[in-house]
């Protein structure tokens, strides 16, 4: 099923052609009406009527956070605010928060984007939508509200939090999709569980999960344990929320190339990186007017497939995001992602889903990662002994996969926080 079937199927060549013609509009665009952008291209040395496009693609300086924070709140818009119809903001949980404006154009777009995301997983006119996800100045819930009307299914905005209620409503209203965070998702299935709710006696069918990293073994645990089909969503509030989705393949999350420009990078060198390999997600917005941003550090580590999708859709994917480029955790030289360690965990049955890693540093200056586990509820194990031996081969597989040395810790069923938004599965107390 497609939403727009004859620019998802667009031929290469001719998707190419019109990126081109949409990037040296785009440096004319924010040349005249942008006055950091001018200042940042005429630093680089770049002059619009010169600029050949996708070719000179790797001269444009790159846009960080950390600009749209020195300009807080509007100073990198490019149109008067008269024609801004919505703000949204980011939370500011790793500083200042930053401001987005949209104008109706970019709304559209946005509810266009993920139109076509929302149908490539199954979403239809026939589907109750139930969005867990926070409304308000995060950009997750407006952004599947109006996407998800718009595709003409049924929407139950709950929000995010009362979870007896979100399932009440579940079952009474008959949810067959629901949107929310992975980590709420396995929350919200332990809740159904112990209140004699099952998940797969239910009309639901299918979710999507993003806002947070994680990993093809959390999304097998939710399958089994929910009888659905879990997608992964990418979006970020400074490129418009929720905008790309993975295809029923669950290969990959399309990228819809006619309005983002994206790259790969080394995020130490810049540079960008050879094809398949992993590095930093830059992206350029080809049809922004509020707020253009050209080759935007995302920060978030992944790799760029351009072979064609077996599902006939032919713009670009890129693979799970396995965190983002500062989350990376460095313990005694080895670099590793909560998300590869979730992805080891998750593949041991005894292990619940729960999980938190934490970092201390001892006296004679060693880092020690600590990582306490839950024992799943079906393990049967309740000797000290048992509970030891588990303990070591979780330790010795987090060795041998990912070089990591930890001391694992298995807690009873329960024990960890739960979180009904993004979970914050890493305590680092090396700083405190
Ligand atoms: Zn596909």
């Amino acid at each position: 099923m497609f939403w727009d079937p004859r620019i998802e199927r667009m031929p290469e060549k001719e998707l190419e052609e019109y990126q081109e013609r949409k990037l040296k509009a785009l440096i004319f665009r924010v040349y005249n009406h942008s006055p950091f952008y001018r200042k940042r291209l005429k630093e680089a040395g770049i002059n619009p009527w010169d600029f050949s496009g996708l070719r000179d693609l790797t001269k444009l300086p790159f846009t960080k956070k950390q600009d749209l924070r020195d300009t807080y709140p509007t100073g990198m818009f490019s149109v008067p605010i008269s024609q801004v119809v919505r703000f949204h903001a980011s939370s500011g949980t790793t500083g200042k928060p930053t401001v987005v404006g949209y104008t109706a154009n970019d709304i559209d777009m946005w509810v266009e984007c993920l139109c076509r995301g929302l149908v490539s997983c199954g979403v239809s006119r026939e589907d109750v939508v139930q969005i867990s996800y926070g409304y308000g100045l995060f950009t997750g819930g407006l952004g599947f509200h109006y996407a998800a009307e718009k595709v003409g299914a049924t929407v139950l905005p709950t929000s995010a939090g009362n979870t007896a209620r979100q399932i009440e409503l579940m079952k009474d209203l008959k949810t067959t999709v629901i949107a929310c965070t992975p980590s709420y998702m396995l929350y919200l299935s332990e809740y159904a569980y112990k209140t004699g709710v099952d998940l797969k006696e239910t009309n639901l069918k299918r979710g999507i999960f993003g806002a947070e990293p994680w990993s093809e073994e959390t999304r097998k645990r939710i399958e089994e344990k929910t009888g659905i089909d879990a997608y992964d969503v990418y979006g970020t509030s400074e490129l418009s929320g929720p905008l790309f989705t993975e295809c029923t393949e669950k290969c990959g999350i399309h990228i819809w190339a006619d309005h983002f420009l994206v790259e790969i990078i080394d995020p130490k060198t810049g540079e960008q990186v050879g094809e398949g390999e992993k590095g930093e997600l830059v992206v350029t917005t080809l049809s922004k007017e509020a707020l253009p941003l050209i080759r935007w550090r995302t920060g978030d580590i992944t790799i760029l497939e351009n072979e064609k999708c077996a599902c006939g859709r032919t713009h670009p994917r890129i693979m799970r995001i396995l965190g983002r480029a500062d989350d990376m955790i460095i313990v005694r030289g080895v670099n590793v992602f909560p998300s590869q360690i979730e992805h080891v965990l998750m593949q041991i049955p005894e292990v619940g889903e729960h999980y938190l890693i934490i970092l201390d540093r001892e006296e004679n200056g060693l880092d020690v990662m600590t990582i306490q586990v839950e024992l799943s509820e079906k393990a049967e194990i309740d000797k000290v002994s048992d509970i030891l031996e588990l303990e070591k081969r979780i330790a010795e597989k987090l060795k041998s996969v990912l070089n990591v040395t930890a001391k694992v810790e298995v807690v009873n069923p329960g024990t960890l926080q739960r979180f009904e938004g993004k979970a914050k599965r890493v305590i680092d107390r090396r700083k405190i």
